[in-house]
């Protein structure tokens, strides 16, 4: 017997409509060099529907790719909206590639058209003639009379004159769910860039699923400033989120590195709910502290993209601000799992549960599995393997095809995340497979090791990376940042003693090595990459000694 719903497809279509016809008064906010740019959504939607007549009549048909370079701003949230619904395939463009990684990613993705912000030109002044599928560049910017031909583009659109020129209202057309929406390319920390391409079911039942209470919790009560670049995994799906709720967007624009504008815009604009990966926070810690300013509005501070050391949380929590965790990547949607302590949870072990990955989001299966047999392992805190997920906002496969290696025989994603997950079922993560330091046939965790170096009083980040040892096979190196004022006040017998009663003995990273600033990746994650190939060798025998 067949059920009897309709055959409703899902699609941006509906986040858009409930933009138009539920929350017209909601605002969204850009920071600028000077005050903000402010603008309803009552606003925004007419321009939505001008951009589409505009890709239109620049010959985008569904399926073809249009891509951003471009910054959290009200320009980009239009094509958000106005590339997918018009069924064509928005394609974000991480702005902190190489240019040999950009060159790569256009070509891969074949880019009809190219958006981008004014600030960025200099970036795609390496690319011209390297990109034959782009027809057209169009230009972001609010002074359109700007010259345009001094960097080599001589042919660029305006896009506020080609809004200009459309009418208000388009004719969206009827799309499959199953069509492409979006595509993001995995930030390439391991080879070359992989195109995931999200179709408008998946982002459908993603923003559905980032909408729990037991999720990220986001509602139209709230105002959300997501400093999550909108070129990475959609900005963590924070731009449809508050569109499918109805919540304030507040964009950072190209402050978003900035501590003191995202302070100021947050408490300017009366924002409740933050989102960024750790390493915003570690500054935001250092602004707030220093200047003494506080948010007392912001209810939730979303937090991604790494593990949070235990005394960022903790420095948090003591500014009022509470952090809420979240695992995920690229080919996830991202969301993957969410830290609430459970009903059952005791006030004492509050914070240990909040530091965990979380347990998995409605709509996506998880499993551990053993890396050496394959086989399943329980969920019994002890055991750790690679995570593998199946559901329905998780990649199936490349763009292109490429690395068909990832999914499992049965159809399981392999993540590349080493993670254990307790009775409770939180998922505590462990390491990336690459990242894990295999001494003398066991598994060190380099994050564990990086947390506990991070809680010295006088350490500001640390990362710790394996290299080739001949005994061990690999030892632990750990590169540690003082605070500013503990600089050359430190020293390596001091950190090393610290750690003593917070991890085993073998653990013990054999050097210590300070450095002014631990490289970072394109989204501001700490780049082991870079650390490892520019790392000088163990010094082996000072090593000996200690060992023995
Ligand atoms: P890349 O793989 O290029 O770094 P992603 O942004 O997709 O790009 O990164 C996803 C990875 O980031 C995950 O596989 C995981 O290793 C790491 N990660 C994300 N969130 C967390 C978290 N909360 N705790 C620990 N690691 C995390």
């Amino acid at each position: 017997m067949e059920g009897l719903m309709q055959d409703y497809e899902l699609s941006l279509q509906h986040v858009l409509w409930r933009v138009e016809r539920l929350h017209q008064k909601k605002e969204v906010v850009t920071k600028q060099e000077q005050g903000v740019h402010r603008m309803t959504n009552a606003e925004m939607v007419p321009r939505i529907n001008r951009l589409a007549g505009a890709l239109k009549r620049l010959g985008i048909k569904p399926g073809d790719r249009v891509a951003t370079l471009a910054y959290n701003n009200h320009r980009h949230l239009e094509l958000y909206y106005a590339v997918p619904c018009m069924g064509a395939v928005l394609h974000t463009l991480n702005l902190r590639l190489f240019p040999q990684h950009l060159e790569f990613i256009v070509n891969d993705a074949e880019d009809k058209v190219l958006f981008v912000d004014q600030p960025l030109i200099p970036l795609l002044k390496p690319l011209l003639g390297k990109i034959p599928s782009v027809q057209q560049i169009v230009l972001m910017t609010d002074t359109p009379a700007a010259s345009h031909s001094e960097n080599g583009f001589s042919d660029m659109l305006d896009y506020e004159s080609l809004l200009a020129a459309e009418s208000e209202s388009y004719p969206w057309p009827k799309l499959s769910e199953r069509m492409a929406a979006a595509m993001c390319y995995t930030s390439g920390t391991t080879g070359n860039p992989k195109g995931v391409v999200y179709s408008h079911r998946s982002q459908y039942l993603h923003t559905m699923g980032v909408l729990q209470a037991d999720s990220l919790g986001i509602t139209e009560k709230d105002t959300v400033l997501p400093i999550v670049p909108m070129f990475h995994a959609n900005s963590w799906g924070l731009p449809y989120a508050c569109g499918m709720a109805g919540s304030k967007v507040l964009l950072p624009d190209r402050f978003m590195g900035d501590a003191k504008s995202i302070v100021e815009l947050a408490e300017q604009e009366e924002a409740t709910i933050l989102a960024g990966v750790p390493t915003i926070w570690i500054n935001t810690v250092a602004y707030l502290n220093q200047t003494g300013k506080r948010l007392p509005k912001v209810h939730t501070v979303i937090c991604g993209g790494s593990a949070i050391p235990r005394s960022l949380m903790e420095s948090m929590d003591a500014l009022g601000l509470r952090m809420l965790h979240a695992w995920g990547m690229t080919e996830t949607s991202p969301l993957g799992s969410v830290a609430r302590p459970r009903a059952a949870t005791k006030p004492e072990d509050e914070l240990r549960a909040r530091l965990t990955q979380g347990a998995v989001s409605a709509g996506v299966e998880i499993r551990i599995s053993d890396p050496a047999t394959g086989e399943e392992l329980p969920w019994d805190g002890v055991a750790f393997g690679e995570i593998q997920v199946r559901g329905p906002w998780i990649a199936r496969g490349y763009h292109n095809g490429y690395d068909p290696g990832k999914l499992t025989e049965d159809g399981w994603f392999r993540t590349g995340d080493v993670a254990k997950i307790t009775p409770e079922g939180y998922v505590e993560i462990v390491d990336r497979t690459k990242d894990v330091i295999k001494s003398g046939g066991e598994w060190i965790s380099s994050v564990e090791l990086e947390n506990a170096i991070m809680s010295h009083p006088k350490i500001m980040e640390a990362a710790v990376i394996g290299l080739a040892h001949a005994k061990w096979d690999e030892r632990p190196i750990a590169y540690a940042v003082p605070k500013p004022e503990f600089k050359g006040k430190v020293t390596q017998e001091e950190v090393i003693d610290f750690l003593k009663d917070k991890v085993a003995k073998w653990w013990l990273p054999d050097e210590v090595r300070f450095i002014d600033e631990v490289p970072k990746t394109s989204v501001g994650k700490f780049d082991k990459k870079v650390l490892r190939a520019s790392a000088v060798p163990i010094d082996q025998t000072i090593k000996q000694e200690s060992k023995s």
